[in-house]
């Protein structure tokens, strides 16, 4: 696959190891940038190391200013791990398109994805609360104010980490095939197919004894639109 140039480069690396070096035009170094990406995402990945070797765990995210969240039980080998300090790399991306090009070289993807470096930090007891209610805001607006919150013993038996932005870097790839000239003329379709993550209708669980009311929340609303709009 290749990968041709068509975003320059913003900003500047924080670090040698986030400095992108293979379609450097294509990297983002701006924070604006990095928090967009995070912003969109549900799922981040976290690469670690331990006795039996190199893992890359899917795991829930959200950002809070400067922070990437994730959270679990205490009981996980991957946050056990991130809680005592492991170097961890995090992964997020967003698969935008195919790019189908005229030649089976330049073939290539469109997407946008940022790397985080680090060491994640413990949330402190006392701000636990709070972050749990963040997750639920980026999950769904509004909910943390309808649902039963986290009592004593599910707070302690969860564990929430943090990882600070400070060693992150962006880079995407927008725009159709990168044809050699010799190509252009070649009888075969070339562009994009255009793939994104969309929500579908909600799917409403049967009440219990009347515990679920019938009219839906707000967000719950909002999304059946959307799924309406992009069901077109
Ligand atoms: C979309 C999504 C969201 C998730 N959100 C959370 C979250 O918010 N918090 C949380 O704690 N966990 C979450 N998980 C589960 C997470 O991926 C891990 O399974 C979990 O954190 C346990 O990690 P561990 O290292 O303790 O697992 P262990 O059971 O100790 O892992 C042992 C081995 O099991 C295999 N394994 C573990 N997890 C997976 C997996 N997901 N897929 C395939 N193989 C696996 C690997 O080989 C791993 O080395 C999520 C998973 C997905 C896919």
């Amino acid at each position: 696959m290749s990968e041709t140039d068509t975003v320059a480069s913003k900003g500047t690396p924080p670090s040698p190891r986030t400095r992108v070096r293979r379609m450097a035009e294509r990297a983002d170094y701006e924070t604006a940038t990095l928090h967009a990406i995070l912003d969109d995402a549900y799922v981040c990945h976290v690469a670690f190391a331990d006795e039996r070797g190199v893992h890359c765990i899917p795991t829930a995210c959200w950002r809070e200013g400067d922070h990437l969240y994730i959270h679990g039980s205490n009981g996980s080998r991957m946050l056990k791990l991130a809680a005592e300090g492991a170097q961890c790399c995090v992964t997020v991306m967003h698969l935008d398109g195919l790019v189908l090009a005229r030649s089976a070289f330049h073939h290539s993807m469109n997407y946008r994805s940022a790397m985080i470096y680090g060491a994640f930090e413990v949330v402190p007891a006392e701000q636990k609360a709070a972050a749990l209610d963040a997750f639920l805001n980026h999950i769904a607006r509004g909910r943390v104010n309808e649902v039963r919150r986290g009592d004593r013993n599910e707070l302690a038996a969860t564990t929430i980490l943090r990882l600070p932005l400070d060693e992150a870097v962006s880079k995407i790839r927008t725009g159709g095939p990168s044809d050699d000239e010799a190509d252009l003329a070649l009888p075969v379709w070339a562009g994009v197919l255009p793939l994104a993550l969309k929500p579908l209708p909600p799917e409403r669980v049967a009440a219990q004894a009347g515990e679920c009311p019938d009219d839906a929340p707000d967000y719950v609303k909002a999304w059946a639109q959307r799924a309406a709009l992009t069901s077109r």
